[in-house]
Formats: C-alpha cells, structure tokens, sequence
C-alpha cells in the first residue's frame, strides 16, 4: 500500500498544478487503451476460435478418371481440371511387336507390318484435350 504512494504518478501537490497531469492523461489515454483492445480480439480470434482453414483437403483431392475404353471419352483433366474430351493416340507396344516377330517367325515377313497398321494390336493413349496430358491407356 505504501510502495503505491511512492511511485511518481501520484501527484505530490494536488492543490498545485491541476491542469498539468489530466491533460497528460487525456492525450494519452485514447491511443493506449485503442492499441490494447487492438491487440487481444485478434490473439483471442487466432486462438481458440473456429476459423481454420479447411479447403486443404479438397485441393489435394484429384477428381478420379474413369476406366478409360478404345474410344475418345468425357475425361476430368487432373491436370487442368477441365472436362474434356480425351484425344486417343494410338501406341505400339511390345505387344505390337511380339506380333510383328511372330508374322517373320511364320514366314508372313510381308505381313509383318500390319500389327503397327491395325489399332487393335496397339494400347489406346488418352491425352487430355485441353492441355495434352497424359490420362491413361486402354490395352485390349
Ligand atoms: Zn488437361
């Protein structure tokens, strides 16, 4: 209680100077006080508060790509995100060549180019329309 009377905010002369010390705190008051209340909504809010952010969980999600057939189909692009439909570029495989070398083996060497010829004996790639990406492949 004594320590209190020490410190010099008290004013020693009350009858003395009375202009002094409350316009002092006039001019300061405003601009404490504002900071302070400034200061805890926002620690408040940061906090406990239920704003957190949620959307994380649906940008990693990708949207899935159906089983892809031998034909251009409506494909959600991973990539861009547009609906679009898949360009098909057909793709020899080891397939397409395991033919090509049993038509030799046989004798039919003239034949042998028919497996890169005849699409059925190739994987059907998808490439977004849009953006040329990679989808998927369809192999028979
Ligand atoms: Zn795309």
């Amino acid at each position: 209680m004594e320590k209190r009377n020490m410190y010099p905010e008290m004013p020693p002369l009350p009858g003395g100077m009375p202009d002094a010390p409350p316009s002092y705190n006039q001019s300061f008051n405003p601009s404490a006080p504002s900071s302070a209340d400034m200061a805890a909504p926002m620690m408040s809010s940061y906090g406990p508060g239920g704003p957190r952010p949620q959307p994380i969980m649906v940008q990693t999600m990708a949207p899935p790509i159906p089983p892809l057939g031998p034909r251009p189909c409506l494909v959600v692009c991973p990539s861009c995100r547009e609906q679009k439909m898949s360009n098909i570029r057909m793709e020899s495989t080891t397939k397409t060549h395991l033919a090509a070398l049993i038509m030799c083996l046989v004798g039919l060497c003239c034949c042998a180019c028919i497996p890169y010829c005849v699409d059925s004996c190739k994987n059907a790639n998808h490439y977004c329309g849009n953006c040329d990406a990679y989808l998927g492949s369809y192999s028979k």
